[in-house]
């Protein structure tokens, strides 16, 4: 799930984070160990969509940075979806692409491989 923010989805839309992700957020801080503003991320779904296509092939979420701009998309098949949620969260938090094992598995187990839900 590496996300150059060039891939981000043309189709997405604005939504109001659902209830559930600040619980989300709170407890991928407390795994990660780090702590950063839930309030900055701006939120895309893909209407429709179990999965949208980036030059990487299709994808079920998407964080990106640009400048101060935090986005994150998510598959509208994928919105109550927590590994998905909080896998872009910990992007979020790192505030970096790629999958660093220590965070990604080790501490919030959140890859499709190490996710007990
Ligand atoms: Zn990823």
């Amino acid at each position: 799930m590496l996300e150059p923010s060039s891939d981000f989805p043309a189709n997405a839309v604005p939504m109001t984070p659902p209830a559930a992700y600040l619980s989300w957020w709170q407890a991928t801080e407390s795994c990660a160990q780090r702590t950063g503003r839930f309030t900055r991320i701006r939120w895309y779904v893909v209407p429709g969509a179990m999965t949208f296509p980036t030059h990487e092939g299709p994808k079920v979420g998407l964080w990106s940075r640009v400048g101060d701009e935090v986005r994150i998309a998510v598959a509208e098949g994928y919105v109550a979806h927590e590994l998905v949620v909080r896998h872009e969260m910990l992007h979020a938090l790192l505030d970096r692409e790629g999958h660093p094992p220590l965070y990604f598995q080790q501490r919030c187990g959140l890859t499709w491989e190490t996710w007990h839900g």
